[in-house]
């Protein structure tokens, strides 16, 4: 019997996963314990679990269906090239049809002289293609002692060894003794938590200024690269205040430092522009790209880099490459991802219908007693749960107690929000319409409400 065509009851489906499946992210201990939740089948903005209930997916998966579930189009694309080409790879001297067709689609939507492409299956691998890249650029240019990467504390680059010692996660760097040498960290543009006294502005300008400082510090000559999401996503949509990338572009201009822009998010219509750079204004070398890509149908990444980057590289042989590396079907499925989204004028929708409506229905969660600020760009935003929003001042509680709480109480109520600590997020897929939208904003109140009567209760409603 196939287990796949035949659903088993949800109980039968959570032992089978409990016995022998480790996830991600999770203490598999207390989830084995609990149950995982079974998610069945999804269709636009709508996921059903495997005991019927619909939830509203306001995290496009993970920050990547931005076309939204149950497009037959890619369906039928990654099934008609697995019919025709299932694999190659792109090592000796080969290439295939949709690996061709995508980087120079790419070519074509990337901004300024970004127009090449090395080809990874997802963030995490592109970002340690990067940390190879640009390595290997500086040695070429003369100059083998420019190798420190400066990245941002509470950053996510992705997971593996390379990409998280990028990242600034504390709890991911406490395991397995990253970072790796060679990766320094400089503070985050986040006023809300760390602004005190200074206003947005005067806070972007001071921490664009740390990375002025680093560079002093180590030595223009020893620094490669700054890498930095144009808004930080899974630490907690921390959009940063207006005047701080105009700065960051200054000092890595006046400065001869590569700019790596981690679009993993915010790429692909997420901010209301194909890329973030473009809605901040900013100039990178290097444009990471991975998630909204092929709108998660398929695992596939990359690294968009510039013409005299890639002409730099190109004289040496780059020993790297990954087997999946332009996988025909994966990018076939983004070729035809990247069709729809412009046929149907889906990034439009974002910047002129949907970014705007969002925009104003999620700014009045502000006036709930358990909400400080609430800031959205395109279609991610985030809130800040506060016991005292005068202050901003944090929960006694341990960070995350109330967010947990919070997730735990939306998706009851039928909305998957996520948390970084105390911080509520979005990222719904980039379709969503305005009503859909209302109903997501009125469940979010809902569900802030059910959160103030059980912290409440419990005596969490207390400031630091
Ligand atoms: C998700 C993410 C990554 C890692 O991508 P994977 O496909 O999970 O390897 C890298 N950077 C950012 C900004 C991300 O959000």
């Amino acid at each position: 019997m196939n287990i796949l065509l035949n659903q088993p009851p949800t109980a039968d489906i959570q032992a089978l996963d409990a016995a022998h499946h480790m996830h991600p992210f999770t203490a598999n201990a207390e989830l084995a314990a609990k149950g995982a939740r079974v998610i069945t089948r999804a269709r636009g903005v709508w996921l059903t679990d495997s005991d019927g209930n619909r939830i509203l997916d306001g995290m496009a998966g993970l920050w990547c269906v931005n076309i939204g579930y149950g497009r037959e189009e890619l369906a039928e694309v990654a099934a008609r090239q697995m019919r025709e080409l299932p694999y190659y790879n792109t090592f000796f001297q080969t290439t295939h049809v949709p690996a061709a067709a995508l980087a120079a689609r790419l070519a074509e939507l990337a901004p300024g002289d970004l127009n090449h492409v090395f080809f990874a299956s997802g963030g995490s691998e592109a970002n340690d293609t990067n940390i190879r890249l640009v390595r290997l650029y500086w040695a070429l240019k003369g100059k083998p002692e420019k190798t420190v990467i400066i990245s941002r504390r509470n950053a996510y680059h992705g997971s593996t060894v390379g990409a998280a010692s990028l990242g600034g996660m504390a709890p991911m760097h406490a395991q397995g003794g990253l970072p790796i040498p060679g990766v320094v960290h400089i503070g985050q543009p986040d006023w809300w938590s760390e602004g005190g006294d200074m206003t947005p502005d005067e806070f972007g300008r001071a921490r664009a200024r740390e990375l002025e400082e680093k560079i002093a510090e180590l030595g223009e000559d020893r620094v490669a690269a700054f890498i930095a999401e144009p808004v930080q996503g899974a630490g907690g949509v921390i959009i940063p205040p207006e005047s701080y990338w105009p700065e960051i572009q200054r000092i890595c201009d006046a400065h001869d430092i590569l700019l790596i822009a981690d679009e993993v998010i915010t790429g692909f219509g997420r901010t209301g522009n194909w890329f973030g750079s473009q809605t901040f204004g900013i100039r990178p070398d290097i444009m990471t790209v991975a998630k909204g890509l092929s709108s998660g149908y398929a695992p596939i990444g990359g690294s968009i880099v510039s013409d005299e980057v890639a002409e730099v590289i190109g004289q040496a042989e780059f020993v790297h490459g990954y087997t999946y590396s332009g996988h025909p079907v994966a990018a076939a499925v983004a070729l035809e991802n990247l069709r729809i989204m412009e046929e149907e004028g889906i990034v439009e929708h974002v910047r002129e219908v949907a970014g705007p409506h969002l925009a104003r229905r999620w700014a009045e969660l502000a006036e709930h007693p358990l909400v400080g600020e609430a800031k959205s760009v395109g279609l991610m935003a985030s809130v800040a749960l506060t016991p005292d929003k005068a202050s901003r001042a944090p929960f006694a509680a341990e960070k995350g107690t109330v967010g947990y709480i919070c997730r735990e109480i939306s998706f009851a109520e039928g909305l998957v929000m996520r948390h970084v600590g105390d911080r509520m997020i979005i990222a719904p897929p980039l379709v969503i319409t305005p009503d859909e939208i209302d109903t997501l904003v009125e469940r979010a109140w809902r569900v802030f409400d059910l959160t103030l009567a059980k912290i409440t209760a419990e005596g969490l409603m207390r400031a630091a």
